[in-house]
């Protein structure tokens, strides 16, 4: 995959905290979106944890329109904020073990083990390998993975196969979500695909 799409230089954010509230307004949604939800939170000057903490929910809400499910998604967002500064800020958690903040984070409202994940990966730079729909997919797919694993199954495999390496695992979960929309689709092109040597669901007349 790095051979056919090339590094992908993931994430994108200009900041921790951007990627953060990235990995919530990218819950159920096309990131193109969140990136227009984010640009507005900018724009309106909330785009940090006191300002999205204290603002009107109805304010932060009709700002990540764009990202779907809005009201869910401002709720999430203020508590995620309140947690953060509740545990003293982003630096505060930076100086936490991996294990510890990964349980932390996944006691705040909203914050399931992908979106802990990504944030854990992307904003904190820990060897946490993000699972998501497409690597469950195309591992199923290449016949590396039943499908029906557990997200902690399959996230402790990834991670005791290749070892903890933070810039492997970004770029990896990076490639596999463009190879999920370049090629592995629903529908897959398999007539187009880099993995078609490899792959046990090879089915070039789809
Ligand atoms: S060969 Fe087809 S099913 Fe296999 S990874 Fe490629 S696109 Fe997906």
């Amino acid at each position: 995959m790095l051979a056919a799409y090339g590094p992908q230089h993931w994430w994108p954010g200009d900041s921790p905290f951007e990627v953060m509230v990235g990995a919530i307004l990218t819950q159920n949604t096309a990131w193109p979106n969140v990136e227009k939800a984010i640009a507005n939170l900018k724009r309106a000057g909330l785009l940090s944890p006191g300002g999205l903490a204290a603002a009107p929910p109805d304010q932060v809400a009709g700002l990540i329109r764009p990202s779907g499910y809005f009201n869910i998604k401002a709720g999430r967002l203020r508590c995620f904020c309140v947690f953060l500064l509740e545990k003293g800020g982003e630096e505060a958690l930076r100086r936490e073990e991996t294990a510890v903040l990964r349980k932390a984070l996944l006691e705040v409202h909203g914050v399931g083990p992908e979106t802990a994940d990504d944030m854990l990966l992307y904003a904190f730079q820990r060897p946490v390998f993000v699972i998501d729909a497409y690597t469950r997919r195309i591992f199923y797919r290449l016949g590396l993975a039943r499908g029906s694993e557990s997200y902690e199954a399959l996230r402790q495999g990834f991670e005791s196969a290749l070892g903890p390496d933070v810039d492997l695992f970004n770029e990896y979960h990076a490639l596999i979500v463009r190879h999920a929309k370049e090629a592995c689709g629903k529908k897959p092109d398999c007539g187009a695909c880099c993995l078609a040597d490899i792959c046990a669901a090879n089915t070039p007349s789809t």
